[in-house]
Protein backbone atom coordinates (compact mmCIF):
# COMPACT_ATOMS: atom_id res chain seq x y z
CA UNK A 1 0.00 0.00 0.00
CA UNK A 2 1.29 3.52 -0.60
CA UNK A 3 -0.37 6.87 -0.07
CA UNK A 4 -0.02 10.45 -1.52
CA UNK A 5 0.09 12.96 1.41
CA UNK A 6 -1.21 16.12 -1.12
CA UNK A 7 -0.36 18.83 1.52
CA UNK A 8 2.52 19.21 3.76
CA UNK A 9 3.98 22.00 5.59
CA UNK A 10 7.71 20.67 5.39
CA UNK A 11 9.21 23.77 5.93
CA UNK A 12 6.95 24.35 9.06
CA UNK A 13 7.66 20.85 10.54
CA UNK A 14 11.34 21.55 11.12
CA UNK A 15 13.83 24.29 9.36
CA UNK A 16 17.12 22.10 8.82
CA UNK A 17 17.73 20.63 5.58
CA UNK A 18 19.06 17.36 7.01
CA UNK A 19 15.94 16.84 9.07
CA UNK A 20 13.46 17.91 6.73
CA UNK A 21 14.60 15.19 4.50
CA UNK A 22 14.82 12.50 7.40
CA UNK A 23 10.64 13.60 7.47
CA UNK A 24 10.64 12.66 3.62
CA UNK A 25 12.63 9.35 4.60
CA UNK A 26 10.39 8.52 7.72
CA UNK A 27 7.06 9.25 5.76
CA UNK A 28 8.66 6.67 2.73
CA UNK A 29 9.03 3.91 5.47
CA UNK A 30 5.38 4.45 6.77
CA UNK A 31 4.12 3.76 2.76
CA UNK A 32 3.16 8.00 2.35
CA UNK A 33 5.75 7.42 -0.87
CA UNK A 34 4.97 10.86 -2.79
CA UNK A 35 3.56 14.24 -0.98
CA UNK A 36 3.27 17.90 -2.20
CA UNK A 37 5.43 20.40 -0.32
CA UNK A 38 3.10 23.49 0.20
CA UNK A 39 5.31 26.70 1.45
CA UNK A 40 3.82 28.55 3.52
CA UNK A 41 4.78 31.84 2.60
CA UNK A 42 6.55 32.86 -1.30
CA UNK A 43 9.28 34.03 0.52
CA UNK A 44 10.30 30.52 1.75
CA UNK A 45 9.57 28.61 -1.40
CA UNK A 46 13.54 28.48 -3.06
CA UNK A 47 15.02 27.83 0.07
CA UNK A 48 12.62 25.19 0.83
CA UNK A 49 12.67 23.97 -2.94
CA UNK A 50 16.38 23.75 -2.64
CA UNK A 51 16.31 21.94 0.28
CA UNK A 52 14.07 18.88 -0.90
CA UNK A 53 15.61 18.97 -4.50
CA UNK A 54 17.20 15.15 -3.99
CA UNK A 55 13.67 13.96 -3.20
CA UNK A 56 12.50 12.77 -6.15
CA UNK A 57 9.00 11.74 -4.35
CA UNK A 58 8.51 15.45 -3.08
CA UNK A 59 6.28 17.67 -5.56
CA UNK A 60 5.64 21.48 -4.91
CA UNK A 61 3.10 23.81 -4.69
CA UNK A 62 3.61 27.39 -5.01
CA UNK A 63 1.35 30.74 -4.36
CA UNK A 64 0.72 33.35 -2.04
CA UNK A 65 -1.70 32.19 0.85
CA UNK A 66 -4.45 34.46 2.38
CA UNK A 67 -1.97 35.03 5.57
CA UNK A 68 0.48 36.64 3.36
CA UNK A 69 -1.50 39.38 1.41
CA UNK A 70 0.10 42.48 3.25
CA UNK A 71 3.18 40.79 2.37
CA UNK A 72 3.30 39.07 -1.15
CA UNK A 73 6.56 40.40 -2.12
CA UNK A 74 8.13 42.23 -4.91
CA UNK A 75 7.04 40.86 -8.36
CA UNK A 76 5.35 38.05 -6.56
CA UNK A 77 3.20 36.92 -9.65
CA UNK A 78 6.79 36.76 -11.84
CA UNK A 79 7.61 34.63 -9.29
CA UNK A 80 5.28 32.22 -9.09
CA UNK A 81 5.70 32.29 -13.07
CA UNK A 82 9.02 31.20 -13.22
CA UNK A 83 8.63 28.85 -10.14
CA UNK A 84 6.38 26.61 -12.14
CA UNK A 85 9.20 25.87 -14.69
CA UNK A 86 10.87 24.20 -11.96
CA UNK A 87 10.77 20.11 -12.25
CA UNK A 88 8.08 18.80 -9.90
CA UNK A 89 6.16 22.08 -9.32
CA UNK A 90 2.69 20.36 -9.41
CA UNK A 91 -0.09 23.33 -8.48
CA UNK A 92 -0.71 26.88 -7.22
CA UNK A 93 -1.36 26.77 -3.86
CA UNK A 94 -2.28 27.29 -1.37
CA UNK A 95 -4.30 30.37 -2.21
CA UNK A 96 -7.73 31.13 -1.36
CA UNK A 97 -10.01 33.15 1.46
CA UNK A 98 -9.63 33.35 5.21
CA UNK A 99 -12.08 35.56 7.40
CA UNK A 100 -11.48 33.53 10.37
CA UNK A 101 -8.10 35.35 10.99
CA UNK A 102 -7.27 39.09 10.39
CA UNK A 103 -5.55 38.67 7.60
CA UNK A 104 -5.91 42.26 5.76
CA UNK A 105 -9.43 43.17 4.35
CA UNK A 106 -11.43 41.20 2.58
CA UNK A 107 -11.20 42.93 -0.52
CA UNK A 108 -7.42 42.85 -0.92
CA UNK A 109 -8.07 38.77 0.09
CA UNK A 110 -10.52 38.42 -2.81
CA UNK A 111 -8.58 40.02 -5.45
CA UNK A 112 -5.20 38.17 -4.10
CA UNK A 113 -7.28 35.06 -4.97
CA UNK A 114 -8.81 35.72 -7.92
CA UNK A 115 -5.10 36.87 -9.77
CA UNK A 116 -3.90 33.58 -8.71
CA UNK A 117 -7.08 31.71 -10.19
CA UNK A 118 -6.45 33.46 -13.50
CA UNK A 119 -2.75 32.79 -13.14
CA UNK A 120 -3.48 29.18 -12.55
CA UNK A 121 -5.65 28.79 -16.09
CA UNK A 122 -2.46 30.63 -18.16
CA UNK A 123 -0.17 28.11 -16.41
CA UNK A 124 -2.79 25.04 -16.60
CA UNK A 125 -2.33 24.14 -13.62
CA UNK A 126 -4.68 22.92 -10.19
CA UNK A 127 -5.05 24.68 -7.37
CA UNK A 128 -4.93 24.18 -3.63
CA UNK A 129 -7.69 26.24 -1.97
CA UNK A 130 -8.08 27.27 1.61
CA UNK A 131 -10.97 28.33 2.70
CA UNK A 132 -11.63 29.41 6.23
CA UNK A 133 -15.34 30.78 7.36
CA UNK A 134 -15.50 32.03 3.71
CA UNK A 135 -17.29 29.52 2.14
CA UNK A 136 -20.13 31.30 0.56
CA UNK A 137 -17.66 33.85 -1.26
CA UNK A 138 -14.95 31.34 -2.34
CA UNK A 139 -17.77 28.86 -4.15
CA UNK A 140 -19.27 32.12 -5.77
CA UNK A 141 -15.85 33.39 -7.24
CA UNK A 142 -14.95 29.72 -7.98
CA UNK A 143 -18.21 29.90 -10.26
CA UNK A 144 -16.55 32.36 -12.23
CA UNK A 145 -12.78 31.69 -12.73
CA UNK A 146 -12.11 27.60 -11.58
CA UNK A 147 -8.72 27.25 -13.98
CA UNK A 148 -9.63 24.25 -16.51
CA UNK A 149 -7.02 21.97 -14.38
CA UNK A 150 -9.48 21.92 -11.43
CA UNK A 151 -9.09 22.39 -7.79
CA UNK A 152 -9.23 21.16 -4.41
CA UNK A 153 -10.75 22.19 -0.86
CA UNK A 154 -7.72 21.02 1.24
CA UNK A 155 -8.23 20.65 4.82
CA UNK A 156 -12.12 20.57 3.98
CA UNK A 157 -14.23 21.86 6.72
CA UNK A 158 -17.15 22.64 5.32
CA UNK A 159 -20.16 20.35 5.50
CA UNK A 160 -22.03 17.66 3.18
CA UNK A 161 -24.49 20.48 1.83
CA UNK A 162 -21.65 22.59 0.51
CA UNK A 163 -19.73 19.81 -0.70
CA UNK A 164 -22.79 18.93 -2.74
CA UNK A 165 -22.82 22.51 -3.78
CA UNK A 166 -19.10 22.40 -4.57
CA UNK A 167 -19.54 18.72 -6.79
CA UNK A 168 -21.16 20.55 -9.33
CA UNK A 169 -17.40 22.06 -10.15
CA UNK A 170 -16.06 18.67 -9.85
CA UNK A 171 -14.04 19.83 -7.71
CA UNK A 172 -11.94 17.56 -4.98
CA UNK A 173 -11.83 17.14 -1.65
CA UNK A 174 -8.95 16.75 0.77
CA UNK A 175 -9.31 15.35 4.39
CA UNK A 176 -6.44 15.97 6.88
CA UNK A 177 -6.46 14.59 10.49
CA UNK A 178 -9.61 16.10 11.52
CA UNK A 179 -11.29 13.54 10.02
CA UNK A 180 -10.14 11.23 12.76
CA UNK A 181 -11.88 13.71 15.52
CA UNK A 182 -15.11 11.98 16.44
CA UNK A 183 -17.02 15.22 17.23
CA UNK A 184 -16.21 16.01 13.23
CA UNK A 185 -19.67 15.41 12.07
CA UNK A 186 -19.95 17.54 9.72
CA UNK A 187 -16.68 15.66 7.90
CA UNK A 188 -18.27 12.29 8.85
CA UNK A 189 -21.30 13.60 6.49
CA UNK A 190 -19.10 14.79 3.72
CA UNK A 191 -17.53 11.96 3.55
CA UNK A 192 -20.92 9.77 3.12
CA UNK A 193 -22.23 12.27 0.26
CA UNK A 194 -18.61 12.59 -2.09
CA UNK A 195 -18.09 10.32 -4.83
CA UNK A 196 -15.27 8.55 -4.30
CA UNK A 197 -13.35 9.70 -7.10
CA UNK A 198 -13.18 13.14 -5.68
CA UNK A 199 -11.26 12.22 -2.17
CA UNK A 200 -7.93 12.86 -1.46
CA UNK A 201 -6.23 12.84 1.96
CA UNK A 202 -3.53 15.28 3.34
CA UNK A 203 -1.31 15.58 6.62
CA UNK A 204 -1.56 19.66 6.48
CA UNK A 205 0.99 18.91 9.21
CA UNK A 206 2.32 20.07 11.24
CA UNK A 207 -0.91 21.11 11.91
CA UNK A 208 -4.12 18.94 12.27
CA UNK A 209 -2.74 15.62 14.06
CA UNK A 210 -4.85 12.39 14.17
CA UNK A 211 -6.49 11.72 17.23
CA UNK A 212 -4.72 8.54 17.82
CA UNK A 213 -1.57 11.29 18.26
CA UNK A 214 -2.98 13.74 19.64
CA UNK A 215 -0.44 16.00 21.51
CA UNK A 216 2.30 15.15 18.69
CA UNK A 217 3.51 17.76 16.71
CA UNK A 218 2.05 16.39 13.10
CA UNK A 219 4.41 14.36 10.51
CA UNK A 220 3.36 12.79 7.00
CA UNK A 221 4.33 9.22 8.60
CA UNK A 222 1.08 10.03 10.47
CA UNK A 223 -1.05 9.90 7.49
CA UNK A 224 -1.68 6.18 7.20
CA UNK A 225 -3.66 6.79 10.11
CA UNK A 226 -6.10 9.11 8.60
CA UNK A 227 -6.16 6.83 5.54
CA UNK A 228 -7.69 3.98 7.82
CA UNK A 229 -10.13 5.79 9.86
CA UNK A 230 -11.61 7.44 5.97
CA UNK A 231 -11.47 3.40 5.26
CA UNK A 232 -13.50 2.64 8.25
CA UNK A 233 -15.88 5.04 7.67
CA UNK A 234 -16.45 3.75 4.26
CA UNK A 235 -16.81 0.07 5.35
CA UNK A 236 -13.78 -0.12 2.35
CA UNK A 237 -10.91 -2.73 2.29
CA UNK A 238 -7.85 -0.76 3.47
CA UNK A 239 -5.43 -1.82 0.16
CA UNK A 240 -8.81 -0.64 -2.28
CA UNK A 241 -9.10 2.82 -0.98
CA UNK A 242 -5.56 3.17 -1.07
CA UNK A 243 -5.31 2.40 -4.71
CA UNK A 244 -8.48 4.76 -5.13
CA UNK A 245 -6.55 7.82 -2.79
CA UNK A 246 -3.06 6.98 -4.72
CA UNK A 247 -5.22 7.25 -8.88
CA UNK A 248 -7.41 10.42 -7.61
CA UNK A 249 -3.98 12.24 -6.21
CA UNK A 250 -1.97 11.53 -9.12
CA UNK A 251 -4.79 12.37 -11.72
CA UNK A 252 -5.63 15.41 -10.07
CA UNK A 253 -1.34 16.71 -10.20
CA UNK A 254 -1.45 15.43 -13.46
CA UNK A 255 1.17 12.66 -12.38
CA UNK A 256 2.10 9.25 -13.82
CA UNK A 257 0.65 6.49 -11.60
CA UNK A 258 4.16 5.10 -11.17
ZN1 LIG B 1 -1.92 24.23 4.68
Amino acid sequence: MQYFDTHAHIGLICDDPIEQLIVIQEARQAGVSRLVSICNSLHDFSRIYENLKSAGNVYHAVGVSPSEVQNPGKNWAQLIEQSVQLPRVVAIGEIGLDYYRKFGDKNSQIELFITQLDLATKLNLPVIIHNREAGHNVLDILRDRLPPKGGVFHCYSENAEYARKALDLNLYFSFAGNLTYRNARNLHETVEVLPLDRILIESESPFMVPADYRGKRNMPKYLPNTASVLGAMLEMDQEALAAILWENSNKFFGLPLE
